[in-house]
């Protein structure tokens, strides 16, 4: 005979009663596969403790980490996309817009804010790759182009944060005409002389990379982000040769000319205070 024994059926724990660990509070790294608390992991600006892993994080974690005590006023908070095409594709995408913003809590791909660092003035826009893969919209384009106004009516410097797949299909054309609009309202800031500095992050691609990513004044990156134009595949199609290792890395890039700086993200806030105050 066993000691113990359920005599009683139908005894059930419901799930929220077991004595488990609490969701999420440990974070593993994909590269490494190192595990280490969250709030080790957060306390190191999002990066890996073992192998400097950058993890993908939003505009909420950028601007807590750069804003002086995180403290910041939102603009054009409530903007959001219309549907100029009458898009369809595997749902309408008015609907699409819809449960993203449900699900990811965000109005659209890009949040525009001002506020101090280190004591500074500053306007950023930064970019969020959990609405439908931080693609670039009117609404991307707009939030972007009414930051630079603000930038030049308050002279402050601009800062933008791409993390992007590219173009919105769903907006078409519409998507396109934003790297223009961004591209001529950065020339206006140029020609304000305030400063322009873009933040590539993994991963910024297409349409993004071919306008305002790639138009600072100081284009700098956050170490092994996935930076490029067209995706490997096409390129290798249309070139007809092997791709060289390390191809559209920020550390691949930087070696090839394009970038001015690598910035480990834990530095970020001290090398951009330090390189404004230079600028000024
Ligand atoms: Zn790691």
């Amino acid at each position: 005979m066993s000691w113990f024994k359920r005599t009683e059926k139908g005894i059930n724990t419901p799930t929220e009663l077991k004595r488990e660990t609490p969701d999420g509070l440990w974070y593993k790294c994909p590269e490494c596969k190192n595990v280490m608390h969250t709030r080790e992991h957060k306390q190191n600006a999002y990066t890996c403790i073992h192998c400097n892993y950058h993890d993908k994080i939003g505009s909420e974690a950028y601007f807590s980490l750069l804003f002086d005590e995180g403290d910041f006023t939102e603009l054009d908070k409530d903007m959001i996309s219309g549907d100029p095409l009458k898009f369809v594709d595997t749902k309408a995408y008015p609907d699409r817009i819809k449960s993203t913003v449900e699900k990811s809590g965000l109005k659209d791909a890009c949040r525009t804010a001002y506020g101090k660092m280190n004591g500074q003035d500053i306007t950023i826009s930064c970019m969020d790759f959990g609405f439908i893969g931080g693609s670039m919209g009117s609404v991307v384009g707009e939030k972007i182009a009414r930051g630079i106004d603000h930038a030049i009516k308050t002279k402050t410097p601009f800062l933008m944060i791409s993390k992007s797949g590219g173009a919105r299909m769903m907006e078409a054309g519409f998507s396109l005409m934003q790297m223009a609009k961004t591209s001529a309202k950065l020339a206006l800031l140029e020609e304000a002389k305030l400063p322009y500095i873009s933040l590539l992050t993994d991963p910024t691609t297409g349409g993004v990379t071919a306008s305002y990513a790639m138009l600072g004044d100081f284009n700098i990156a956050e170490p092994g982000s996935l930076i490029g134009f067209a995706g490997p595949r096409i390129i290798k199609e249309t070139i007809g040769k092997d791709l060289p290792k390390g191809f559209q890395t920020a550390e691949f890039v930087l070696e090839h000319g394009f970038l001015d700086f690598i910035v480990d993200r834990k530095d970020l806030k001290d090398k951009l205070a330090s390189l404004l105050a230079i600028l000024k």
